[in-house]
This record gives C-alpha cells, structure tokens and sequence, in this order.
C-alpha cells in the first residue's frame, strides 16, 4: 500500500532529526530549566538555545521569542494579550480568510462591545489596500493580517501591508504559521510587531509554537502564573518540545531554498497534470502569489469528501475545502470569501507537498487522481444536462451555498 502525503499545511512529518534531538531530553536531561542546580542549568542552555534558533530563521533577537504550544496559542495571545492592554473597547482590523485562531479570537473580544472589520478579499483572494488603509482608525487596537493561506497558499503582501499599518500608528500582527519555513521571512526588515509560528508545521512536533514581539510591544500575558518566558508565558517549559522547534527551525532556514526550487517544481507539475487529465478543474486563488508547495483545486460537480476517501483508498492523503462540523458539510470559509461557485466549491481539494515529496509521489498521484474523479463524475448526481446552476438550500443549515 502507497503511503503519500499531500496534506503538509495540516501537519508534517516530524525531522528525524528532531527526533534525535529531543530524545534526551525526555531520557537524560529532564529537570526544571528554573531550578538552580545542575539538572535545571543542563536543559536551560538548550532553551536558550532553540530560542536563537528560531529568532535565527526569522531574524529576530532570541530575548523577542516566547515559545507557546501552538500556533492558535501564538495568534490568541497576540490579539487578546495587546487588547487587554488598552482600557477602551477593541477595533480590530483582520480579514475573512484568517485562520479560525484569529477570527475566533477577535469575533470573541469585539462580541460584547468593540468593532471588528473582517477586510474582504477578491476572487484571487487578495486584499484592497486601499480598504485596509481606510479601516484603521485611531481606535484600531491591532490589525492582524495572515502572511499566507493555509487553504489556497495565496501571500498577502506583508512588506506593504506592515508600512500602511505602522504608518498609521497601529500594532500589526501576522499568523505566519504556513509562510514559515517555505519563504524568506526577516523582521528586522518587515515592520511586523508579532509573528506567530507553530512547530508542526515545520517538522517538529504537535504541541509547541512560538510567537515574535518585538521589543517594547506591550502585551499582557495569556496564561499567568511563574515568571517563565519573562512573565509573559506561565508554565514550566516544555523543554523537549521546544528544543525540537528549535532544531527544527534550523533544519528549516537549511532546507528553504528547496521551497522555491524542487518543491515548487514538483507542484507545478502535479497541477499541470490535474489540469491536463481531469477536465472542469480550477484552480481556486492567484497562482503566482502564493507558497510554493500548495494549491487548491476545484472539480466540478464533484465531493470533496468523495475525492478524499477514494484517494485514501489509494494510498494519497490531501484535504478538502469543507470541513464536517456536526453532520453538515460547510463549505470552507476561506473559499466563501474568494466566491468561488457552488459547483466547484464542494469539490475542492487542497495538495500541500514538503520537502520529503519525491518525483515518484507526483507520478503516482498523476496516474491516480484523473480515474478517481472521472468514476465520481460518472455517479455524481450533479454532473450533465440536469446540473443545478444555483445552488440548493442546505438541508441542515440556511446556507443556500451549503448543499
Ligand atoms: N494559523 C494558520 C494559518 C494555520 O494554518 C494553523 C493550523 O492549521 C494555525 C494558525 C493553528 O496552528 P496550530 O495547529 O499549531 O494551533
């Protein structure tokens, strides 16, 4: 049986040698980094040490990480901890395509009193400037912005968007959870005043994030207690688990040429191929702009879901556009933002390679895939003359985009 993972933007492989890196510090070295003996000084250095590795990667000062356990951790202190700062109701300033760990944030801060502007984006899902630069306010208390889309890999324009934000006094934040590891990422340069990372994204393990502040950002803490990661992250270290992101970032500031040149190479041809082999497919979002190893393909008058099992079947792990919450189907928000249409948007897949793809998972996804989709097509009740062109009311929810 064929194991081939497509579905890197929802979790990696873990490095080998992370593996290997943190193997003795569950066996060896397991005392208290705090403690002032020598079982506490053996694991501290390595803390400090996977601190410089990950500011290394994004070329911040290793005092400005604070390591978390995961990237909803990092996105969730960013915009509650800033917000809990200032004494007037939040105005927050963020998009529809945010991960949930952003927009469930912010929609939580601003229910009771607050605003919170959701920036739209077009059919290439990308933002108006202009509308961003009008959204911000002397109230705005933070704008976060994602640096790239889990679902279609599409790149915001960081660089821009940080000097519109900073020039109008505000904090900026970004969820570069999926950019990290894949593009160059350099905040001495990029005026960002917090970055959010997590680790399995990067070939460390579940469990362990890490979010930038620049120095002088005020933030209050999410989780209070000890005086851990300077006061501003309570708990005992994780210190297996943050010595694994930071060998993990290390491997990945090594690897991330590869982004741009074999893994890219292996996704174009795998695109290219779908397009070439299965006719009524799409590609969902800008194809220029956008991480090098995703994409996210709409087949017309097809499951998602179907697609994913018949898939699995063979061996290919991908994801799809919906997500299945309590028995129904919701399509995914992100491609509800770009407007992509009924008929495509329940057949949509994403493909997500890392550098562990080889050139014989692409061979073997492009043998596989074109029968899979014509046998769903043959036995879709939506495909020929009788095809819905408006979508149907969902018969769990309201949404009439929601079959
Ligand atoms: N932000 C983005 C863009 C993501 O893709 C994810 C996870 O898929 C997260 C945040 C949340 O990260 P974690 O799973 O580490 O909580």
């Amino acid at each position: 049986m064929k194991n081939i993972y497509f579905d890197n933007n929802a979790t990696t492989k873990v490095a080998p040698e992370v593996v290997d890196a943190m193997t003795p510090f569950f066996k060896d070295y397991w005392g208290n980094p705090s403690s002032m003996h020598t079982f506490g000084g053996q694991v501290k250095e390595h803390v400090d040490t996977a601190r410089g590795q990950v500011a290394s990667l994004i070329g911040a000062d290793p005092s400005e990480i604070i390591f978390t356990s995961c990237g909803t951790e990092s996105d969730n202190m960013a915009i509650r901890g800033l917000a809990e700062t200032v004494d007037t109701p939040p105005h927050i300033v963020t998009s529809k395509v945010e991960h949930p760990a952003v927009l469930a944030m912010a929609q939580h801060l601003t229910r009771k009193k607050g605003t919170l502007v959701e920036l739209k984006v077009d059919s290439q899902g990308h933002l108006n400037l202009d509308e961003l630069r009008d959204s911000i306010t002397d109230d705005t208390t933070i704008v976060s912005l994602m640096w790239a889309n889990n679902e279609t890999g599409v790149i915001f324009p960081i660089d821009e968007i940080a000097e519109i934000v900073k020039a109008a006094g505000c904090i900026f934040h970004t969820d570069a959870v999926q950019a990290v590891g894949k593009i160059p990422i350099d905040v001495s340069k990029t005026p960002v005043d917090m970055l959010s990372l997590s680790g399995h994204k990067i070939h460390a393990p579940k469990g362990v994030g890490a979010l930038y502040v620049r120095k002088g950002t005020k933030l209050n803490p999410l989780l209070w207690g000890g005086h851990q990661e300077r006061g501003k992250r309570a708990g005992t270290e994780n210190v297996p688990y943050i010595v694994g992101i930071g060998k993990a970032c290390e491997l990945a500031a090594a690897h991330i040429d590869e982004y741009d040149t074999k893994v890219r190479a292996m996704r174009d041809r795998l695109e290219a191929g779908i397009l070439e082999t299965c006719p009524d497919a799409v590609i969902n979002g800008d194809c220029e702009n956008r991480l090098s190893n995703t994409f996210s393909v709409g087949f017309k008058h097809v499951e998602g879901e179907a697609i994913l099992l018949m898939l699995d079947d063979l061996g290919i792990a991908a994801s799809s556009g919906s997500a299945c919450t309590s028995g129904s189907l919701e399509p995914s928000h992100v491609l509800r933002a770009l407007g992509v249409p009924f008929t495509y948007i329940h057949g949509s897949t994403r493909f997500s390679l890392s550098r562990y793809t080889t050139d014989a998972d692409i061979d073997y996804a492009l043998e596989k895939i074109p029968g899979v989709i014509e046998r769903l097509r043959e036995i879709s009740p939506f495909s020929g003359e009788d095809a819905p062109t408006s979508p149907l009311s969902c018969k769990n929810c309201s949404s009439k985009s929601c079959r």
